[in-house]
């Protein structure tokens, strides 16, 4: 038996999102078609929201909804340190330490020879541009530690190295393999503060 179109197309569309596969999209599809047409209608609106109202920071590369994001525009932060990350949640994970009153620069995505994702295809020129025109004087790594983690690390600090900026990569009390964005805040924390220099 063939569903409908619509809801056809909306188990299309779940199956779109990541970690969802065709069983979990059709209960999603026949949840949302019993949901209240209010409740359905505030999903549609945040969803458009979403993506029509939140930007990259042209300076970091964080997601926002104004252009500097909030970060960049605070002169109270300590504009001599970058934490450089993977990914926007990665920011909010570091953020929720409390702790870190430096700035960011988020890669969104790490190289990736087997993927064909190679340096010009992560935000690493935008770092590098960055560090010409401003003073910094510690960037520190927090990729995840995977193999391309790593890796991006690596050509990331042989990039800066030379001009004389410490370059410093998180220290793992986070597992090998594990997410920066599912770590606790103390994990995080001890990190930061146990870095060491590339
Ligand atoms: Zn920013």
């Amino acid at each position: 038996m063939q569903y409908p179109e619509p809801i056809a197309k909306l188990i299309d569309s779940y199956m779109k999102l990541p970690g969802i596969g065709s069983k979990t999209a059709t209960r999603l599809a026949f949840y949302t078609i019993d949901m209240p047409k209010e409740d359905v209608g505030d999903f549609a609106k945040s969803l458009m929201a979403a993506k029509n109202d939140l930007h990259y920071c042209s300076i970091c590369g964080n997601i926002t909804e104004d252009d500097p994001c909030d970060i960049c525009r605070d002169k109270n932060r300590d504009q001599s340190t970058i934490i450089v990350v993977e990914q926007p949640k990665d920011v909010m994970a570091l953020e929720k330490m409390n702790d870190y009153h430096g700035l960011y620069h988020v890669l969104h995505g790490v190289l990736s020879p087997m993927e064909g994702l190679g340096p010009d295809d992560i935000n690493i020129k935008s770092l590098i541009l960055r560090l010409q025109k401003t003073p910094v004087k510690e960037v520190i790594v927090a990729t995840n530690a995977t193999p391309e983690g790593e890796a991006t690390a690596m050509y990331i600090s042989r990039l800066i190295k030379p001009a004389g900026i410490r370059v410093t990569r998180l220290a793992h009390g986070l597992s090998v393999g594990s997410d920066i964005e599912y770590a606790d805040e103390m994990t995080l924390l001890k990190a930061v503060e146990g870095r060491q220099e590339m």
